[in-house]
C-alpha cells in the first residue's frame, strides 16, 4: 500500500447504485447452477472533491445467497449508512463497510471497490499503484468451460485454443464417469492446453480421490483441481489434498481470513482461490493473499459470472500482489456487450490493464445497460 494516499482523509459526499441486466453469450453452467443472463448492481461513491468511482455485484444466490434485491437493500441500508457522510482513511471507510452489516459479502464489495475507485481518481493514479503493483504487468487469464455435453465440452475447448488461450478452466462435479467423459473429450479436443478443473464441491471425498488419481494415472495435462468436496467438508479436503498428487485449491471453502488460516492449518488445500464477492472487496482479499504468502501458498484470485466493473478491480489487485499467480478472470469474454469501456484488455490470453487513474474504466451511466435499455 502507498502510504501518502492510504493516509490522505477521504469525505464521502454521496452514494449511489442502479441496476443492470446484461445477456451472456452461451449459458454458463457448474455443478451448482446454470445462468444465461447476468442481474447486477452498480455501486458509485462520489467524494468531497468530486472523484466519483464505481463497483458491481452480480447475483450469485447458490454461491453467495445474493439477488438484485437483497444487494439493493444493502446499499440502500446498512452499506449506504455507514459510508454517506463519512470521514476517514481508505482503511477506516474500507472498515466501516465491512462492519455495517453480517454477509452481504457482493454487496459489500461493490461499494468498497467503488470507494477504491474513487480514492485512485482522487489521487491520479492507476489503482494497481495504489495497491503496490505495476500498471504495466500482465497476467494470463484462462476460459472457462461449462458443465455440458461432452461434445459441446470438446467444441468450446476447441474455439478456446483457436483464440489463443493455452489455459482452459473445465467445469467438472456432476457424476464422475460422464466427467472421465467430458476431460476425454476436452483433451482429445485440444491436447495442448493446460487445464484447470473444477467441480464446484460436486464430488465425495472417495469419489474425487478415485477420479484425480485416475487423471494423474492417465498423464492429463492437469494442473490444479478446485473445491473437489463439500466446502464445509474440511476434513475430506485435507483426505483428497494427502491423498492425490495434483495440487489441490479451495474455493467456495474459503472466504476470508479466518477461512484461509483454517485450511492452511488442517493442511487442507495446496492453493487458494480469493473472489472479492467472498471476501466482501479488496481489503479482505489482502487479508486472504496474506495469510497465503506467510504460509508459502500461491493463490489464483478468480470471480463470479460478474461484469466487467468486478473484473477489472480483480485484475488491479491481482496484478498487485505476489501470492497472487493465477487468475480466472474471464467473465468479460462470456458477456455478450463490453460495457463498459476501458479497464483491462485482453490480446491471445494475456490480461493487462488499459491504464488512466481508478479502475481506468469509462463510468457506466444509470440508464445504460447491455441490452441498451434503461431500468
Ligand atoms: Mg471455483
Amino acid at each position: 500500500m502507498e502510504q501518502s494516499a492510504e493516509q490522505a482523509v477521504l469525505e464521502v459526499a454521496a452514494v449511489r447504485r442502479h441496476r443492470h441486466r446484461a445477456p451472456l453469450r452461451h449459458p454458463f453452467v457448474t455443478a451448482a447452477r446454470r445462468t444465461e443472463a447476468v442481474e447486477y448492481v452498480v455501486a458509485e461513491v462520489e467524494l468531497a472533491g468530486g472523484a466519483v468511482g464505481q463497483g458491481s455485484a452480480a447475483e450469485t444466490v447458490a454461491v453467495t445467497g445474493e439477488d438484485a434485491a437483497s444487494i439493493l437493500a444493502a446499499l440502500d441500508g446498512p452499506l449506504g449508512a455507514a459510508l454517506r457522510g463519512a470521514r476517514g482513511t481508505i482503511g477506516e471507510l474500507s472498515a466501516r463497510i465491512a462492519a455495517a452489516m453480517p454477509g452481504a459479502t457482493s454487496a459489500k464489495a461493490a461499494l468498497e471497490v467503488a470507494l477504491h475507485d474513487a480514492w485512485a481518481r482522487a489521487a491520479g493514479r492507476p489503482l494497481v499503484e495504489l495497491l503496490g503493483g505495476s500498471a504495466v504487468s500482465t497476467m494470463r487469464n484462462d476460459m472457462t468451460v461449462s458443465l455440458e455435453e461432452p461434445a459441446t465440452m470438446a467444441e468450446r475447448a476447441r474455439e478456446a485454443v483457436a483464440a489463443g488461450h493455452e489455459i482452459l478452466k473445465i467445469k467438472l462435479g456432476h457424476d464422475i464417469a460422464e466427467d472421465r467423459e467430458r476431460l476425454a473429450a476436452v483433451v482429445e479436443a485440444a491436447p495442448s492446453a493446460r487445464l484447470r478443473l473444477d467441480a464446484n464441491q460436486g464430488w465425495l471425498p472417495e469419489q474425487a480421490v478415485e477420479i484425480i488419481t485416475g487423471f494423474e494415472a492417465d498423464g492429463l495435462p492437469v494442473e490444479l483441481v478446485e473445491q473437489p468436496v463439500a466446502a464445509g467438508d474440511v476434513e475430506g479436503l485435507a483426505r483428497v489434498t494427502a491423498a492425490v498428487s495434483l495440487p489441490i485449491m479451495a474455493d467456495e471453502a474459503v472466504w476470508s481470513a479466518v477461512d484461509a488460516h483454517r485450511l492452511i492449518e488442517a493442511r487442507a488445500c495446496d492453493l487458494l482461490n480469493i473472489k472479492l464477492a467472498k471476501t466482501g472487496g479488496l481489503r479482505g482479499a489482502i487479508e486472504v493473499a496474506e495469510a497465503a504468502r506467510r504460509a508459502g501458498i500461491d493463490c489464483m484470485l478468480g470471480a463470479m459470472m460478474e461484469p466487467r466493473i468486478s473484473i477489472t478491480a480483480a485484475a488491479h489487485l491481482a496484478l498487485a500482489h505476489p501470492a497472487i499467480t493465477m487468475i480466472d478472470l474471464d467473465p468479460p469474454a462470456w458477456f455478450a456487450s463490453a460495457l463498459p469501456r476501458g479497464g483491462i484488455v485482453q490480446e491471445r490470453g494475456v490480461l493487462r490493464l488499459s491504464g488512466g487513474p481508478g479502475l481506468g474504466l469509462e463510468l457506466l451511466r444509470p440508464d445504460v445497460d447491455a441490452e441498451g435499455g434503461g431500468r
